[in-house]
């Protein structure tokens, strides 16, 4: 009988107190022991940074990989043992800096995983420089001047790429991410989860209060639920390109509403053949047996040679 307990391990965490990544974390283990996941059907791969620790402390298989790599290693695994479930976990920096490329082309395969980004808006690890996702104009604690280069929209980034599902949760609400990330692991093909992330040690913009709208004249907290204002970003037909490119151009105008009212919820959501599909239309014995099951070293490949000679 599997208990959340199952999902934690021993390891020392060093986060520092009070970091938004301790949400994440908890959030993960919940969604993978509701949707019970066994340990040992999971695996979870991250790249560098203070979210790449995650690994460390859930109970299932996991890979701390190098810098901006998580997704290629990910894809590789999941491609390798289509009976996984795959997540790949990272921060701003580590994706959306060095890890930039691999995003976008992970993107346009759509393999069948989700991908967590930590998105604090800095490098926290190495004391808190401008990140790829912090907007320009902004400087956090640590840095000389204000960032003079424009920051990038995840959300809008992945739609284009081609992720399949794309959504933005925070991590101080554990609640409403383990949501979300049970429905990206349940999605088949590549899920974003762009989670909002508080970096108390070095982002002193995007805080808790901040997130809580206290600096606001309403004092109305600036994150609310997109699906509260009637929006619906799963596509119903998706042999509709004109509902399909709808879909697509209303998420992504909602992903640049940021400022007094930042939306969180599902924005994108559609249904395409993922790229374990593509591979089993060639090869139909990929999607009875994961790969690392068949016997590769005592294959017939008389008919190969036969064909070439
Ligand atoms: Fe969390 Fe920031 Fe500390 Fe890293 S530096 S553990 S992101 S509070
Ligand atoms: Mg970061």
């Amino acid at each position: 009988m599997l208990e959340l307990k199952n999902y934690r391990t021993q390891v020392h965490n060093d986060w520092c107190p009070g970091c938004g990544d301790f949400g994440i974390l908890s959030a993960v283990q919940m969604a993978l022991f509701e949707l019970k996941l066994e340990p040992h059907n999971v695996a979870i791969f991250s790249g560098i940074g203070c979210s790449g620790k995650t690994p460390h402390f859930v109970n299932t298989y996991g890979f701390h990989t190098l810098h901006g790599r998580s997704l290629p290693i990910a894809t590789g695994a999941k491609l390798a043992n289509t009976d996984l479930t795959v997540v790949a976990v990272g921060g701003d920096g580590d994706g959306f800096g060095i890890g930039a490329g691999h995003f976008v082309g992970t993107g346009r395969r759509n393999v069948d995983f989700t991908y967590v980004v930590f998105d604090n808006g800095v490098y926290g690890l190495t004391k808190g420089q401008a990140s790829p996702t912090l907007p320009k104009g902004l400087k956090t604690k640590s840095m000389s001047f204000p960032s003079i280069v424009e920051g990038i929209n995840p959300l809008a980034t992945a739609i284009s790429a081609g992720y399949t599902f794309v959504a933005r949760s925070y991590a101080l609400d554990v609640r409403h991410l383990k949501e979300i990330l049970k429905a990206a692991i349940l999605h088949k093909g590549s899920a974003l989860v762009d989670v909002l992330q508080t970096c108390p040690t070095y982002n002193d913009i995007n805080t808790k209060e901040w997130y809580s709208g206290s600096d606001l004249p309403s004092k109305a907290p600036r994150l609310y639920k997109i699906e509260d204002t009637g929006f619906d970003g799963t596509v119903k037909n998706p042999s509709d390109a004109t509902e399909v490119n709808q879909k697509k151009s209303q998420a992504i105008t909602r992903s640049f509403e940021w400022g007094d009212k930042i939306p969180i919820g599902i924005f994108y959501r559609n249904t395409e053949p993922t790229f374990e599909d593509m591979i089993a239309n060639r090869m139909p014995s990929y999607k009875q047996v994961p790969l690392v099951k068949q016997d590769l070293y005592n294959r017939d490949v008389t008919p190969l040679f036969e064909e070439l000679s």
